[in-house]
C-alpha cells in the first residue's frame, strides 16, 4: 500500500513513528468469544470492577442530577442504581458466565434482553422502563470494555480516534502512547493541552482520518506541521529520522537556558512558570525549570476518581505539590469541571462552554467547594500556595468565593489547624464580563492570570474545541488583543501583577506581544518553557513595548499577524 499524506491542525509539538490503535467508543458491541478456564477469574473480577466503577458514575450522575432538576426527576437514577445493588442478579450472571464460559458482557446482555422482553409485553408504563435497563446495560458493558482497553493497547502506538474526551486522553497515557490523532478538535480543547502537557505529539481536526487507518498501521505523526503519513515510504521514514536529530539538537540548544534568568535584553524581569495537569509533569519542576507553578489545574484529581476526591486525599496531594515546587510558589485553581472537562457519563447540557461550569458548580455546590479550599489550606503552611478561581464572571461572585474561603478559615482556626492566614487569591480573567469589570474586580483581589483559551473563545464566540472553525479562533484578532492589554492595564493601575496562563503564553509569536503589553508572568506548557525563554532573553522590552502598542491601532487580524510575523523575523534568537 502506498504512502499516503493527512492534513490537520499541529495540537501538540513532536514527531513519532509508530503503529496505529484506533479507538472508537460509541460502540457497545459485546464480545461473543469465548473463554478460556483460566481467564474466567479475571473476567468475574473485571465484571465485578465494572458494576462498581457504574455504580459510582450513576450516584454521582443521581447527585448531579438531584441538584439541578430535583429529586422527584432524578429517581429514574434510583432504579439504575437498584438494578446494579440487586445481588441476586448479578450472582445469576456469574454463574452463568462461570458455567457457559461466555464473557461477562455477553451474559449480561442476555439477562437485561431478557427483562426487557418481560416489560416490552407488558403496559405502557412498563414499556417506559425499558430504557432504564437498556442504560444500564451499555454503561456496563462499555465500562468493562474501559477497563480492558487500556490492557489492549499495545505500549507505544499512536492513539487514532473520531474524539477524544480528557479521560480518554489520560487513560491511554497509561500505554506510553506516542501521538494522538483525532477527526475532530481544535488547538484548545482539553485533549490537546494534556496532549502538550504529557509532551506528547498531537494533530487533531483530521477531519476523518481515522476512517483510512487500522489498528496495526504503521505511520508518522509530525505535531509540529499537523501532518500524519499512513504506510511511510523508506525515503520519508529517512527523512523524518533526520528532523527527529534535528528537533533533538534544537531542543539540547534551548536548554541551555533553562537555568539563566527570565528577563530581556534591559533587564526587565519576566516570571517564567508552567502550567501543570498531571503528578507525572511535576518532574519538570523539580529537575529543570526550579520555577514557580502559574496554573496547577486540579480537575484531574475529579478525572482519575471519577469523583470530587476527600478532603484528606486533597491534603496530601496539595502538600506534596507545595513541598516539590518550595521556595518557588504554586498557584492552585479551584475545580474548573464543565464544558469539555467532564466525564463522557456526566449529564449532558446542550451549551457545555455556556453552562454550568468552574466556580458556577463550586458556588452551586458550597460543601464540595469548602473541602476543595480546606485541602488547599491545610497544604499552605509553608506559604507557598496561592488560590485562583476560574470562570469568575461579576464582582459578586468573587466575594462570595472570598467570604466561603474566609468561612473555611475560620472553621481551620476553631479546630487549631495551621494554615496560611494571608494566603493570596486572584481570578482568572476568562470571560470578557470580567474584562469590561477588571478595574472593579482588581480592588478585590491580589492578582489576575488571563486564560486566553477561553477568552479568545467567548469573546469572539468561537468554540475552543471545534476544528471547522478552528481558523475563525485567532489570538491576533484585534478584539482579543484589545481585551487583554485592557486587562493587564486595569491590574497595573490598581497595582495588582498579572500572569498570562493560556496557551497563548506557549505560541511564540503570541508571547512577544504579551511581554510588550506588559504582562509580568507568563505560565507556560512544559514543552515549550526553554524556548519561551529564549524569546524573553533576546528581546528588548523598551522597543518591544513600542512594538506592541501600535498593534492596538490596527483593524484587522491580518494585518497584526503580518506585523508580528515581521517582528519575530527580525529578532535573533540568543
Ligand atoms: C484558559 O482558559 O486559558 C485556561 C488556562 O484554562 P483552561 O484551559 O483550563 O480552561
Ligand atoms: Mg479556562
Amino acid at each position: 500500500m502506498g504512502e499516503e499524506i493527512f492534513r490537520g491542525i499541529p495540537a501538540s509539538p513532536g514527531i513519532s513513528m509508530s503503529i496505529a490503535y484506533v479507538y472508537s467508543r460509541s460502540k457497545t458491541i459485546v464480545d461473543i468469544s469465548e473463554l478460556s478456564k483460566k481467564d474466567i477469574e479475571n473476567e468475574l473480577l473485571d465484571f465485578e470492577k465494572a458494576i462498581q466503577l457504574s455504580l459510582k458514575e450513576l450516584k454521582k450522575i443521581h447527585s448531579i442530577s438531584t441538584e439541578r432538576i430535583g429529586e422527584e426527576k432524578s429517581k429514574i437514577f434510583d432504579v439504575q442504581i437498584e438494578i446494579l445493588n440487586d445481588t441476586l442478579f448479578l450472582n445469576q450472571v456469574k454463574e452463568r458466565i462461570i458455567k457457559e464460559n461466555k464473557t461477562a458482557g455477553f451474559i449480561f446482555d442476555n439477562e437485561i434482553s431478557k427483562i426487557e422482553n418481560v416489560l416490552m409485553a407488558g403496559d405502557e408504563y412498563m414499556r417506559e422502563r425499558i430504557s432504564d435497563f437498556t442504560d444500564v446495560k451499555n454503561r456496563v458493558i462499555r465500562n468493562m470494555k474501559r477497563e480492558k482497553l487500556v490492557s489492549k493497547v499495545e505500549e507505544n502506538s499512536i492513539i487514532v480516534a473520531h474524539e477524544l474526551t480528557p479521560a480518554d486522553t489520560i487513560l491511554f497515557s497509561r500505554r506510553k502512547v506516542q501521538g494522538y490523532i483525532t477527526d475532530l478538535g481544535g488547538v484548545t480543547s482539553h485533549a490537546a493541552i494534556i496532549s502538550r502537557a504529557l509532551r506528547v505529539p498531537a494533530v487533531v481536526g483530521t477531519k476523518n482520518f481515522s476512517k483510512n487507518v487500522l489498528t496495526g498501521d504503521f505511520l508518522i505523526i509530525d505535531g509540529f506541521n499537523g501532518v500524519v503519513i499512513l504506510n511511510p515510504s523508506k525515503e520519508t521514514i529517512e527523512t523524518y529520522g533526520r528532523r527527529l536529530i534535528e528537533v533533538k539538537e534544537y531542543e539540547q540548544k534551548l536548554f541551555k537556558v533553562i537555568d539563566l534568568p527570565s528577563e530581556t535584553k534591559d533587564g526587565k524581569k519576566i516570571e517564567l512558570s508552567v502550567n501543570i495537569e498531571f503528578d507525572e509533569e511535576i518532574d519538570f519542576v523539580t529537575k529543570y525549570g526550579h520555577c514557580d507553578i502559574g496554573l496547577y489545574r486540579t480537575e484531574h484529581l475529579f478525572l482519575e476518581a471519577g469523583d470530587f476526591p476527600p478532603e484528606s486525599y486533597q491534603v496530601k496531594e496539595y502538600t506534596h505539590i507545595s513541598e516539590v515546587t518550595y521556595p518557588k510558589c504554586v498557584t492552585i485553581r479551584t475545580y474548573d469541571i464543565g464544558g469539555d472537562k467532564l466525564l463522557p457519563s456526566s449529564q449532558k447540557e446542550d451549551n457545555p462552554y455556556l453552562g454550568w461550569r468552574g466556580i458556577r458548580i463550586c458556588l452551586d455546590r458550597e460543601e464540595i467547594f469548602k473541602e476543595q479550599l480546606s485541602a488547599i489550606l491545610r497544604a499552605s503552611t509553608k506559604k507557598n500556595i496561592k488560590i485562583l478561581f476560574p470562570m469568575i464572571f461579576s464582582i459578586d461572585e468573587v466575594r462570595r468565593a472570598k467570604e466561603i474561603l474566609e468561612e473555611v478559615k475560620v472553621s481551620l482556626a476553631k479546630k487549631g489547624k495551621l494554615f496560611d492566614s494571608h494566603i493570596k487569591v486572584g481570578i482568572m480573567i476568562e470571560v470578557p464580563s470580567a474584562v469590561f469589570l477588571a478595574e472593579e474586580l482588581a480592588k478585590e483581589v491580589d492578582f489576575f492570570s488571563i486564560g486566553t483559551n477561553d477568552l479568545i473563545q467567548y469573546i469572539l464566540a468561537v468554540d475552543r474545541g471545534n476544528e471547522r472553525i478552528s481558523d475563525r479562533y485567532q489570538e491576533f484578532h484585534p478584539a482579543v488583543l484589545r481585551a487583554v492589554f485592557k486587562v493587564i492595564q486595569a491590574a497595573h493601575k490598581n497595582k495588582i501583577p498579572v500572569s498570562v496562563c493560556g496557551e497563548m503564553a506557549s505560541y511564540k509569536l503570541a508571547s512577544i506581544v504579551l511581554i510588550g503589553f506588559g504582562a509580568d508572568e507568563l505560565s507556560v506548557t512544559p514543552s515549550e518553557f526553554t524556548e519561551i525563554k529564549s524569546i524573553i532573553r533576546s528581546v528588548n522590552f523598551k522597543e518591544l513595548k513600542k512594538f506592541a502598542l501600535t498593534l492596538l491601532e490596527l483593524p484587522t487580524e491580518k494585518e497584526i499577524k503580518k506585523e508580528v510575523n515581521n517582528f519575530f523575523e527580525n529578532l535573533i534568537i540568543n
